[in-house]
């Protein structure tokens, strides 16, 4: 595998945690919230503010390293919902992202 950048800030990681406020899959707001890349590490993805959404230890461990929107079908999530609230999470924290 080549070299992972991983430049998601600390910072970065606690504005996507309280904007969201829960898990970004299930909503839980117990538990430790893990970084959970939704293009996975194994398929290319990195950790960075537009690929690292907060998941609960139960749904992170579900996920695993499916690719997002697979495991969203799979487990008959809402996958609109979430790409839409994920989308206003990032304009949220980085006003530039395009439309
Ligand atoms: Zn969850």
């Amino acid at each position: 595998m080549g070299r992972q950048n991983h430049d998601l800030t600390e910072a970065q990681w606690q504005a996507l945690v309280a904007t969201w406020g829960g898990c970004a899959y299930c909503g839980r707001t117990d538990g430790a919230l893990q970084k959970d890349c939704m293009l996975p590490i194994a398929n290319g993805g990195r950790y960075t503010l537009t690929n690292v959404v907060p998941a609960c230890p139960s749904c992170n461990a579900s996920k695993c390293s499916t690719e997002v929107t697979t495991w969203l079908r799979r487990k008959r999530m809402d996958e609109p919902a979430f790409l839409a609230r994920q989308l206003e999470v990032l304009r949220r924290l980085q006003p530039e992202v395009p439309d």
